[in-house]
């Protein structure tokens, strides 16, 4: 495998664990070799997209272990997907639990330390039995694949540049804040129209006012402000990205800055130094500029590198997740 040269796409590995719910509640579950999915024409997930996901990673750390970052939230929030969803929850214990299974099953599949790869891990649900009529399914089939990945933006630290979009991510009382498959779908539309128009990305705006700040369509964005705050938006349509939650507590507990989850509005972009995003996928982008319908807004970090905090950010971060600085209590399972 040739892991430095790994872009973010699916790759097959040799085990995926299925766990099917029928007649109120879940089966054992199995480890297979089975990559196809076989539904009914009329099933939840394809007629009414009932169907929500996680995303983690596991890492191969300086000495060798084989650790995942927090996978505790990731089951946490998956539950909530779920209820929003009207799914059965998967069990957090069992989450874990197959986690682990089946890491250990493809470890080979584990990227080397060093290589800047790691190995993404996809759980997901979705409605399995034919249903006609508006409702949810009865029968549910959870599943975790996963795939060795590389960077997410190929050009790895290099800033990105967002463009505020005449396009709505979420409603005020709807599904922003959990990982559904139907917030992904409806973004594509933008996310295309972005990359035509030449921009990595969309920063979304909150769809009541248009005048705060969100999220773009996959990561959480945070800030640096000019007396070196790091600050990020609160809004109850965000996804809780775990990535952001974890850099603001490294932001304040490793690196002594004041941090703050607080309204930002659109105006106030231009009092930022700094700009990032954060997920999973990329841990911690820079963000260069922004464009606001033809306005440019550059931050002083600029576009040829990230900026100090951001670097700092991202250095302790992947510090923490690949063993190099130690982790908080709790935030590392170790798979053995
Ligand atoms: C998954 C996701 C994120 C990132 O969350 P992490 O837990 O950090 O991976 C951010 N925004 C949206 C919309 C997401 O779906």
């Amino acid at each position: 495998m040739d892991w430095k040269n790994l872009g973010f796409g699916y790759v097959k590995t040799d085990y995926r664990y299925v766990s099917n719910y029928k007649d109120g509640k879940w089966d054992e579950g199995i480890l297979t070799t089975d990559e196809k999915v076989v539904l009914n024409e009329s099933a939840g997930v394809l007629q009414y997209a009932q169907t929500c996901f996680e995303g983690l990673k596991a890492y191969k750390t300086v000495d060798g272990r084989v650790v995942c970052f927090r996978p505790d939230l990731n089951a946490q929030r998956m539950i909530q997907s779920a209820q929003r969803l009207e799914m059965p929850p998967f069990p957090a214990e069992r989450f874990l639990e197959a986690v682990k299974s089946v890491v250990k099953k493809n470890i080979e599949s584990v990227p080397p330390y060093g290589s800047g790869a790691s190995l993404y891990i996809r759980p997901y649900m979705f409605g399995t039995n034919p249903v006609m009529g508006v409702k949810p399914a009865d029968e549910y089939q959870f599943r975790i694949f996963v795939s060795p990945v590389g960077p997410y933006f190929k050009g790895g630290a290099k800033p990105i540049t967002l463009r505020i979009p005449d396009f709505d991510r979420a409603a005020p009382l709807g599904t922003g804040h959990v990982k559904a498959g139907l917030n992904y779908a409806m973004s594509l539309h933008a996310i295309v129209d972005a990359h035509k128009q030449g921009y990595n990305e969309n920063m979304y705006l909150d769809s009541a006012t248009r005048t705060k700040i969100e999220e773009t369509g996959g990561a959480n964005i945070i800030f640096v402000t000019k007396d070196n705050k790091v600050v990020t938006p609160k809004s109850s349509t965000i996804l809780p990205s775990i990535t952001r939650r974890s850099l603001m507590y490294v932001a304040q507990k490793y690196l002594g800055l004041e941090v703050e989850e607080r309204i930002i509005y659109k105006e106030e972009l231009n009092e930022m130094k700094e700009c990032a995003l954060c997920g999973t996928a990329a841990v911690l982008s820079p963000v260069g500029k922004v464009n606001d319908h033809g306005k440019e807004i550059v931050f002083p970090s600029g576009m040829e590198k990230a900026g100090e905090i951001t670097q700092k950010l991202y250095d302790t971060l992947t510090g923490i997740q690949l063993g190099r600085i130690e982790a908080p209590e709790g935030w590392i399972m170790e798979i053995k």
